[in-house]
């Protein structure tokens, strides 16, 4: 075996305790000591040929197992891939989201080879809050990214970076580690406002320090750039695909004279090619994201993006009731439209998807207590698939990680948290059959998936989520209908199950009985 670096060092000895944690939990704890954790070369073997990056084999031999990969990671994967192979699923953070079978079914008796479809499988994590157990909560999210097989972890995080880094870059088992910053007012800060007015943006009349700067003042660059170079530096990250973004706000652009003839989406190049200016001076092959989203959804026009420069698209305002490439959608056939005018300005090459499938906060309209996500298999599926037609190697999507006294509430308890890593894995998923496995193992009993067949078909014409008014029509009336059926079958259930399992079907009934209330009150 080639020499390892401590990280993978690392990532190698949580994948053998994690095989040894889980068969001694499931009483088979001898069989930890004959299975094999090996890496391969490209063309050493069969194996090694058949194996893509992150792909895995598990090779059963006289009574033995070999699990082999072409790089560390994959042996992670490939560790859990054994496990679930018994029967084990990871459907959220923490212990309570891990489920081991009373009676574990029979490793494989053939070889089986396992390769991701979407290369680029990412999770971009965000926290504002710092409540208890924060440090133990971040840590189970990274191992619930591993186990689900992302490879990308990326810290979007507003207070705290410094640690939260630190604690990613010991505890991440072989993710890559990056970060997706608002940045552009940390790279030219306000306490410059008082002596130069002039590099801040112009608007209704006057300069002013927040969010964005005037992207024509030429010092003002240049101070980007600088700033840009120091905040390389201080960051020690896997992935040098760098977003340092402009301010995390709809439209906030400069209007003076030199300025109001530029779209948002040009001042947003310009910032850009200010920071991949400061960018390349430390990682000379670093590259930097243009954000499409708000105000700079439509492409530049300039001629001449630089090769550094890659798209970002963020279908924030997309309506979740149709999928995303549904050309009688209002709000989503002018995204898709976007998408593919952006995709021909900046290459295909490069380009990836920021997602809100499963955005806590975006669901929850920004505001505390959370709200139940909507349970949107089967858009999941057909946009993934829309996503990997077109081309892009990297899907990622936003999570805000719930604050501790939410963490494992009814709210939170979406199967959507492991299908959609399950769908960018591999798109051809059974949806019905994944539903009726988290059903049985989640909540003790298959019967259910029929109340989440209810929540999905609530959750298609709740007025929370469609797009237009007009679209509204008998919405609220059918949500309620549907998920007041659900409520009763939830209830019913909960005298079959015992235990935990009756504490989730309860808590799952208390959140759909609160979204009833809502639909019968007209309200979203
Ligand atoms: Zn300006
Ligand atoms: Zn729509």
């Amino acid at each position: 075996m080639k020499e390892l670096s401590a990280r993978d060092e690392r990532a190698l000895r949580f994948a053998a305790s994690e095989l040894r944690r889980v068969l001694r939990a499931l009483s088979i704890g001898d069989l930890a000591n004959r299975i094999r954790l090996d890496l391969v070369g490209g063309t050493q073997s069969g194996y090694g040929r058949d194996l893509r990056a992150d792909g895995f084999a598990i090779v059963p031999e006289a009574g033995e197992y070999r699990i082999l990969s072409r790089c560390v990671r994959g042996l992670v994967y490939g560790a859990y891939g054994f496990l679930e192979w018994l029967g084990c699923r990871w459907y959220f953070p923490g212990s309570d989201g891990e489920y081991l079978p009373p009676r574990p079914a029979s490793p494989p008796d053939h070889a089986v080879i396992e390769n991701p479809d979407t290369p680029y499988r990412s999770v971009v994590a965000f926290w504002d809050r710092t409540g208890p157990q924060r440090q133990q909560r971040i840590r189970e999210n990274l191992e619930f990214a591993v186990r689900s097989r992302y490879n990308r972890f990326y810290l979007h995080w507003p207070q705290g970076l410094r640690s939260a880094h630190r604690l990613a870059w010991e505890h991440g088992h072989g993710l890559d580690i990056g970060v997706k910053l608002h940045t552009a007012r940390q790279l030219l800060p306000a306490r410059l406002f008082s002596s130069h007015p002039e590099w801040f943006r112009f608007s209704d009349g006057k300069r002013r320090r927040d969010y964005n700067l005037c992207v024509s003042n030429p010092q003002a660059v240049a101070q980007v750039s600088r700033n840009s170079e120091k905040l390389a530096t201080s960051l020690e990250v896997d992935i040098t695909d760098l977003a340092y973004w402009q301010g995390d706000v709809p439209n906030a652009w400069c209007q003076c004279p030199s300025c109001i003839g530029l779209s948002p989406s040009e001042q947003n190049l310009r910032l850009m090619k200010a920071i991949l200016k400061g960018v390349r001076a430390v990682h000379p092959r670093g590259r930097v994201s243009y954000l499409a989203y708000y105000a700079t959804v439509a492409p530049p026009q300039s001629a001449g993006i630089p090769k550094g420069i890659f798209l970002e698209f963020a279908p924030h305002a997309a309506c979740y009731r149709h999928r995303l490439d549904d050309p009688e959608c209002p709000k989503n056939a002018p995204l898709v439209r976007a998408l593919r005018q952006n995709l021909e300005r900046f290459g295909i090459e490069s380009a990836r998807v920021f997602e809100y499938w499963l955005d806590l906060a975006l669901f929850s309209s920004y505001r505390s207590p959370v709200r139940r996500m909507p349970l949107m298999p089967e858009r999941m599926s057909r946009d993934v698939g829309f996503y990997r037609g077109l081309g892009l190697a990297e899907i990622e999507n936003v999570q805000w990680m719930p604050p501790a006294e939410a963490a494992g509430s009814p709210e939170v308890a979406n199967p959507g948290y492991a299908l959609l890593p399950r769908l960018l894995w591999n798109p051809r998923q059974d949806l019905a059959g994944f539903l009726r496995g988290f059903s049985r193992n989640f909540y003790g009993s298959e019967l259910a998936s029929g109340v989440l067949d209810l929540v999905v078909r609530a959750d298609r014409v709740n007025p929370r989520y469609i797009c237009t008014p007009e679209d509204r029509g008998d919405g609220p009336r059918e949500a309620a209908l549907l998920l007041k059926q659900a409520v009763a079958r939830c209830q019913e259930l909960e005298g079959a199950v015992e235990g935990r399992h009756r504490e989730r079907l309860a808590g799952l009934r208390g959140a759909l009985h609160y979204d009833l209330t809502r639909a019968q009150a007209g309200e979203a």
